[in-house]
């Protein structure tokens, strides 16, 4: 018989599953305590369950952790980069990052990406294929085990684009937001996305309150054209629209994250005409100057950052420079990439 890994089940699915079998509905939740608040990931191990349940329940199911096999620790702020080994041989990363007042994971979503954006090594390395449900979940439990953290901030920010595996990405959060497993609180969860407008909209009609983040990174089609594949599909406006969409519905605040490359969208005059995009959007504005990225984009000078951050607060717009993390482990956004089994 072929086992089912419980990471991929919900609640409610786990506790068909477990009546199925005969097993009493308290047994789901008394699995998931080991295995959220413990960390413990055998069935053997689960001591306030008799031993003939444990031997039935590891008949059944397995519980899927990916295995590490390259960790990176930042020298100058205990940013961890991890790279793990799927079931199936292939690898994803994800980083755990330290803030004053949080503990976040950034998390993959998928094996590569489709998306191709110019800038982007996880873009460059192609795409294999979608995370189940269970894969996203168990990077914050691998995580969380081996450096024994709480993380209580979750980006889906790692490698791909989570609105292309909608479903799996909304079940994953769901398990992370269900108290009997992860319990975190949906606003401390962040989806970023890059720009799939249609999906944006329906996650308006999500039932938890998370957090979206969306990658813009131009203030008008001809640019943005140049690095983001994408755009064709889903111009610049379309996306707008969709986050207006969004906003009323949810009545959140959209992040719009904006990577600032030299010599392509660094001047004032994209800064203003970014702001008569964004307008009647109530929106945050990260700046990024671009990190390393397969394409030699260059950072703006500091000039440069500082006058395209005025405009935009001269027109009323929230936005910061984005503090980078880890920059000496190669941790920082879009720095993700696959590399082959076992090899660095
Ligand atoms: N696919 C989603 C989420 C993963 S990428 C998205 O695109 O939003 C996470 C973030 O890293 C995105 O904002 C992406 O644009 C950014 N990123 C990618 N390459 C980068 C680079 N070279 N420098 C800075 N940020 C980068
Ligand atoms: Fe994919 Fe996001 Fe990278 Fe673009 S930036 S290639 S959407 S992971």
């Amino acid at each position: 018989m072929i086992k089912k890994n419980i990471l991929d089940f919900s609640y409610d699915e786990l506790v068909k599953e477990f009546t199925n079998l005969n097993l009493k509905k308290f047994r789901v939740d008394q699995v998931l305590d080991w295995i959220f608040k413990k960390h413990i990931f055998d069935f053997f191990e689960m001591t306030n369950i008799s031993k003939n349940e444990r031997e039935f329940l590891d008949e059944y199911f397995y519980i899927s952790i990916p295995e590490p096999i390259d960790i990176q620790e930042s020298k100058i702020d205990g940013t961890t980069k991890f790279l793990w080994k799927l079931e199936d041989g292939r690898t994803i990363e994800s980083v755990l990052l330290f803030y004053p007042n949080r503990i976040s994971a950034c998390i993959s979503s998928q094996v590569g990406c489709p998306l191709k954006c110019k800038f982007c090594s996880t873009g460059a390395s192609g795409f294999e294929r979608n995370l189940t449900p269970g894969e996203i979940v168990a990077q914050v439990l691998a995580i969380e085990k081996l450096k024994d953290v709480n993380i209580n901030n979750i980006v889906l920010m790692g490698m791909g684009e989570p609105l292309l595996n909608y479903d799996n990405v909304l079940k994953a959060i769901r398990n992370w937001n269900n108290k009997k497993m992860k319990n975190l609180g949906a606003r401390r969860i962040t989806i970023s996305t890059s720009g799939i407008a249609d999906k944006i909209e329906e996650l308006a009609d999500f039932e938890l309150d998370i957090r979206l983040s969306v990658s813009l990174h131009a203030p008008n089609n001809y640019i943005r054209d140049q690095i983001m594949p994408i755009n064709a599909k889903y111009p610049i406006e379309e996306v707008v629209q969709s986050c207006k969409i969004y906003q009323e519905k949810t009545k959140n605040r959209v992040t719009i994250e904006y990577i600032a490359i030299k010599g392509l969208n660094d001047e004032e005059k994209h800064a203003q005409e970014l702001a008569d995009l964004l307008k009647g959007l109530k929106v945050m504005v990260n700046i990024i100057p671009v990190n390393p990225n397969p394409a030699n984009y260059e950072r703006p000078s500091k000039k440069f950052l500082n006058s395209f951050l005025n405009k935009l607060k001269e027109n009323n717009i929230e936005a910061t420079l984005r503090i980078e993390k880890g920059t000496d482990i190669d941790a920082a956004c879009g720095q993700l990439k696959m590399r082959k089994k076992g090899v660095k």
